[in-house]
């Protein structure tokens, strides 16, 4: 008779008939497709910055989802809301107009559950994202760069593509708050339990405003207002300077080499939380780039920009309120999409922004 040495760990027979099974959690417990994977993601401790700041600071590890990004619960919520009200029938048709994260979101949801995709993208996007788009099943449309005001711009060409066709919906991640529910009823909830109820801060970027919007509901909903959450925004969006001026809306001017986030405009997911936020900071592309390769190197993790932008936030805060307490934040997505980018020194050259890649940190970039 062996003795295998294995883990008994049950609580209890009824949970497993047999003795080698070991605890799960529920995270960890067989889900249904594509659309039960989404969620739970794990909170990760940040350990070089937590040490440097004397705070506990943790990243949602939102890179985890199966799609590989945050917008994953977003695109989910989008197309559970078009069936629940009739929109979206089998053997339908879900449009939106992305330029990334969700139109990848959406693009798996909808094969999961067997409807068409279609995407409208500006056409400055990179071939790689069009082509993983079309791989998983999406019909593409890239069409000119034109801002918002113009009808020609891809959200509107979106919108109008949905209205030609039967069974189909323009899913409006912009300014359609089944977005910002998502968060509400997942990510906050996650987080809270996660920390057990100890989060003196939170800090995110706004792409939509979806998960900054929703998580600050809940958590300060939960925490009696006790929480600080606090907006983090990249050059060339508006929102930092709305938010200490205390609501003036300017003309969007610069840009910024993260993806996905920074807004011109206080989209209707936003709207009803901007009054709730208690600051806003301010983070620089070279802040940013240099968290890309801080957390690489530090943490063994390999995170987007927007990702990085977050942990330089959620440090500032941890400086102004701390020691001893606990700051959150969202690792939205990988550098996966991102790496010839992120990781080419004449591409951030070009950029003017390899000065701010640490010398001793120059190794990584390869490509
Ligand atoms: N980071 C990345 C990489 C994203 O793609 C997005 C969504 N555009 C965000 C952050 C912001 O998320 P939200 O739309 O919920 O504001």
């Amino acid at each position: 008779m062996f003795r295998l040495g294995l883990r008994r760990a049950y609580a209890t027979a009824s949970e497993c008939a047999s003795p080698y099974c070991v605890k799960v959690s529920k995270a960890q417990r067989t889900v249904n497709g594509f659309v039960g994977a989404i969620g739970n993601t794990p909170l990760i401790r940040l350990n070089r910055v937590s040490e440097e700041t004397g705070c506990d600071i943790y990243g949602k590890a939102e890179f985890m989802n199966p799609g590989g990004s945050v917008k994953d619960r977003a695109a989910l919520y989008l197309v559970k809301e078009a069936e629940e009200k009739g929109l979206l029938t089998p053997g339908g048709t879900v449009v939106e107009g992305t330029a990334g994260n969700t139109g990848i979101g959406l693009a798996h949801v909808c094969r999961s559950k067997g409807y068409k995709c279609v995407i409208y993208m500006p056409d400055t996007q990179s071939q790689g994202k069009i082509d993983l788009l079309r791989l998983l099943g999406a019909e593409v449309y890239p069409v000119p760069a034109v801002a918002f005001e113009n009808p020609q711009n891809y959200n509107h060409q979106a919108q109008r593509h949905a209205a030609s066709l039967p069974n189909a919906v323009w899913t409006n991640q912009f300014d359609n708050t089944a977005n910002r529910r998502a968060h509400i009823e997942t990510t906050g909830p996650e987080i809270w339990s996660q920390l057990a109820g100890r989060v003196d801060a939170f800090t995110c970027a706004t792409g939509t405003g979806g998960t900054l919007a929703g998580v600050t509901r809940y958590l300060k909903e939960v925490s009696d207002g006790r929480t600080e959450c606090i907006l983090a925004d990249p050059p060339g969006s508006v929102l930092h300077s709305y938010i200490q001026s205390g609501g003036k809306l300017v003309e969007r001017s610069g840009s910024s080499i993260t993806e996905g986030i920074g807004q011109g405009r206080i989209t209707d997911n936003l709207k009803p939380e901007v009054k709730l936020l208690n600051g806003s900071v301010h983070v620089s592309d070279e802040k940013s780039v240099e968290m890309v390769y801080r957390l690489l190197d530090e943490e063994g993790l390999y995170m987007g920009a927007s990702s990085a932008l977050n942990v330089v936030a959620a440090v500032e805060i941890a400086r102004r309120i701390g020691p001893g307490k606990t700051v959150a934040t969202v690792l939205c997505d990988g550098a996966y999409r991102y790496a010839d980018r992120l990781f080419s020194k004449s591409w951030l050259e070009g950029k003017g922004l390899w000065g701010a890649v640490p010398e001793h940190l120059r190794k990584y970039a390869v490509l």
